[in-house]
């Protein structure tokens, strides 16, 4: 997709660090928008901030994990502009437990959130954007951590890996449809994830439950700005490229997986 301009784009995680990030650029580069998230105030927050009229940007309060919600943000997006050309899969949580001491409600949010809302996006938009037969483009953000053993989480990483997987062979699925899939693998990015995450907690999880800071996630010093990761996205869909690694060095670790897959 090398032209941009009055594409429409939907954006979960929308709300914050990189979904908001991925607004600011799409928005600058001409699109149309749809900003999800299920902290509302934050996807309304992100639309006032893009300064567009509702033929340009809308917000939309949606669980990522909940499939009937992602059919109503579909049924919004369809029902506002008509088509969806660009999907973001973004939204995401990072857990404060690892396995082996993980409360099982813990696992089961990380996964309905970074996996189930990644599979929710995909199985609501991909047959719509399909019959529309134009060129299309699914982003899913997954994580370094979804690449490479990582000191996050293994729980995280359970989720990541999947994303990861799921985005490598999607798009070999589709090469003939028209509709390329990328998949974001960020290493640190400065971003509120610790803090949204402890706030969007599981039912019945302690509140004050506080994400502990094992690698940097969201935070270190030299991490990205959502802004960088952005640009990178924008061109990653423009070029049609399968990872978006904001840390290159990674690029060669991923091409030996390839080529061992592969023997
Ligand atoms: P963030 O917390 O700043 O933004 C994530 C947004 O997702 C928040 O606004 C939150 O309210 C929203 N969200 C959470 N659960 C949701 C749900 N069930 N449905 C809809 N929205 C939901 O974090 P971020 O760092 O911008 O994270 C975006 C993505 O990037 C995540 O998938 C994360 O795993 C990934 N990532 C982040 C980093 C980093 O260092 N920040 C590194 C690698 C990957």
């Amino acid at each position: 997709m090398r032209e941009l301009t009055g594409k429409v784009a939907v954006i979960t995680g929308a709300g914050s660090g990189i979904g908001r990030g991925l607004a600011q650029a799409f928005a600058a580069a001409g699109m149309r928008l749809v900003l999800a998230d299920i902290d509302g105030a934050s996807a309304e927050e992100t639309c006032a901030l893009l300064q567009l009229p509702p033929s340009r940007a809308i917000p939309a309060q949606v669980d990522v994990a909940q499939l009937t919600d992602v059919e109503r943000l579909a049924d919004v997006a369809y029902g506002q502009f008509g088509a969806v050309d660009v999907l973001c899969n973004n939204a995401g949580v990072v857990p404060w437990q690892r396995a082996g001491d993980a409360d099982r409600l813990v696992w089961e949010w990380v996964v309905a959130v970074n996996i189930w809302g990644v599979i929710n996006g995909i199985e609501t938009f991909l047959p719509r954007m399909r019959a529309q037969g134009t060129p299309g483009h699914i982003v899913n953000t997954a994580s370094i951590a979804g690449v490479l053993p990582s000191r996050v989480s293994s729980l995280y990483s359970t989720t990541k890996f999947a994303v990861v997987g799921l985005s490598e062979t999607l798009r070999e699925e589709l090469k003939e449809t028209g509709i390329g899939v990328s998949v974001l693998c960020p290493g640190a990015v400065r971003t509120r994830i610790r803090e949204t995450s402890g706030q969007n907690h599981p039912a019945g999880m302690d509140a004050a439950a506080a994400v502990p800071n094992r690698t940097g996630l969201g935070a270190a010093a030299g991490a990205l700005e959502p802004e960088k990761v952005a640009a990178m996205v924008l061109d990653a869909i423009r070029d049609n490229r399968l990872y978006i690694f904001t840390e290159p060095a990674l690029r060669p670790l991923v091409d030996e997986r390839w080529r061992l897959m592969m023997e």
